[in-house]
């Protein structure tokens, strides 16, 4: 497709193109906005390859802004403008070679050849020039276009040197692959094989490969990349006990679900109902215990007790190593622990106080612990899926209602601590949690009203009782 032009319309691109000309500079807008604008999708981020310096270009660019770039990296040639809310990140055209131990290459400027080159898949090798002699007219050596078409993701260059070089364009790939539903080309899906172990060679920081593992679970679909990690080889690397969840068991009659095929459904199902990655998160990891605690028991078949306690306590450790934000392990501890919470609820003779429960311990996470159980019910059979959600339809209903007539979200006990010490004339201790632990008790069992004036009677009722018993502290 020689000439292809692309439709620029963009006043900062024009802006950037003009510029271009009185510095008597080469520019091209490059990489993810071309690719996107091709695929008819606005990108959020600018990228401006210049052949020549493209850190004073970008300070040029800049003070016809009236401003100066929010930064400025000498070293690698690249700096950053804000430009009407856009991220422009100008950068001079570079070629780049590799050691064996790192991913940070050593850098030359080059050619605007050379540049698109060094890129990682063809489709983001593209560049489109800004001068106005050939403003729009699309540059592509490596067949990106036809790629863009095909929906293939190809590298410019040998795939096993790609991914050699710069292992982090395995994951690049899965989550271009996820996010725009992308085929990875055989060779390229071979060498990605072939080259995932270098991703456990501390060649790529942890961090980067977790950002790129969180922008998979990000996409609308997760399950296309999450099942192209597992086909690459890569997951066993990256997440090892999301690999150990596929196997299919069958024992006589009995046989459950490969846990592998169920999780990537529940994400997919997830996914269509929140944006939240930390509920994504804990769809993928709820049943990441289930290998360790199955067990076959005879006229019960396969069992796994225990596996969401086990799950949930597998999260600390898991969160460290993939250095995943520790303030959101509460939060996915507490889905992973509850997940099966719910299920029980939907029989008939189930009582308001069961329920009451939940959600004190759902607090105000009560909701996402719904969501959740939604996403869990899977089956080959669209009928028993259909039965099961309109069965889960009731408990979702009486929970809400439950909870917000007793209100029950951030829950304790509406006579507090000091309170307590106070009238009982404690100092802190368990007693004093104790008799905190009977005012909730009563209210969760509807003996009485969440009310303060209804807690404050009962506390006089049975602080003697509960006073006369000896603590041990
Ligand atoms: P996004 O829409 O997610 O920003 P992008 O393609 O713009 O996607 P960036 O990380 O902003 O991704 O990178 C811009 C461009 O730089 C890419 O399109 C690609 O051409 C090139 N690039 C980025 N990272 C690499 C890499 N690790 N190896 C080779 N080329 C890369």
């Amino acid at each position: 497709m020689p000439n292809r032009k692309l439709k620029i319309e963009n006043p900062v691109l024009i802006n950037i193109g003009k510029l271009a000309d009185r510095e008597n500079t080469e520019a091209y807008v490059v990489g993810g906005y071309v690719r996107d604008a091709l695929l008819g999708k606005e990108a959020e981020e600018i990228d401006v390859m210049v052949v020549g310096d493209g850190t004073s270009f970008a300070e040029a660019v800049a003070l016809e802004y009236g401003k100066k770039p929010e930064a400025v990296y000498r070293n690698f040639g690249t700096a950053l403008v804000m430009i009407d809310g856009m991220k422009t990140e100008f950068a001079s055209a570079r070629k780049e070679s590799y050691r064996k131990d790192s991913r940070n290459p050593e850098i030359e400027t080059a050619t605007l050849e050379e540049d698109l080159s060094r890129r990682d898949f063809t489709v983001n090798a593209l560049a489109v020039s800004l001068n106005k002699k050939s403003f729009g007219k699309i540059t592509d050596l490596f067949g990106g276009l036809k790629d863009l078409e095909a929906r293939t993701l190809r590298t410019p260059l040998d795939p096993e040197k790609t991914f050699e070089d710069d292992p982090l364009r395995i994951m690049r790939a899965l989550r271009f692959a996820s996010r725009f539903g992308f085929n990875i080309d055989p060779d390229a899906l071979k060498a990605m094989n072939k080259m995932a172990h270098r991703l456990s060679e501390g060649v790529v920081s942890q961090e980067r490969i977790t950002n790129e593992f969180l922008l998979i679970l990000d996409t609308p679909k997760p399950s296309t990349g999450l099942s192209l990690m597992f086909l690459s080889g890569v997951m066993d690397h990256v997440f090892p006990e999301i690999s150990g969840l596929e196997g299919v068991e069958q024992k006589q009659e009995y046989h459950h679900k490969d846990v592998f095929r169920h999780t990537l459904t529940v994400v997919d199902n997830i996914a269509a109902v929140t944006d939240d990655i930390w509920l994504r998160f804990a769809a993928l990891v709820h049943d990441i215990a289930k290998p360790m605690t199955k067990k076959f028991v005879e006229g019960e078949g396969w069992t796994f007790h225990g596996h969401e306690e086990m799950g949930a306590r597998m999260m600390n450790s898991l969160f460290r190593r993939m250095r995943l934000p520790m303030n959101k392990l509460p939060y996915v501890e507490k889905l992973v622990r509850m997940h099966l919470r719910p299920i029980p609820l939907a029989k008939e003779e189930v009582t308001d106080s069961a329920i009451r429960r939940l959600a004190a311990d759902a607090g105000e996470d009560l909701e996402d612990l719904l969501k959740l159980c939604r996403a869990d019910i899977t089956s080959k059979n669209p009928k028993k899926v259909e039965k099961y959600l309109k069965n889960f339809g009731i408990v979702e209903k009486r929970v809400i209602e439950v909870a917000e007539k007793d209100k029950l979200r951030n829950f304790q006990s509406p006579v507090r601590g000091e309170e307590i010490m106070k009238i009982c004339g404690l100092r802190p201790s368990r007693t004093v949690g104790m008799l905190k632990k009977r005012i909730e008790d009563a209210i969760l069992d509807g003996l009485i009203p969440n009310e303060y004036e209804d807690a404050l009677k009962y506390l006089y009722q049975i602080k003697d009782e509960v006073i006369s018993v000896p603590s041990k502290d």
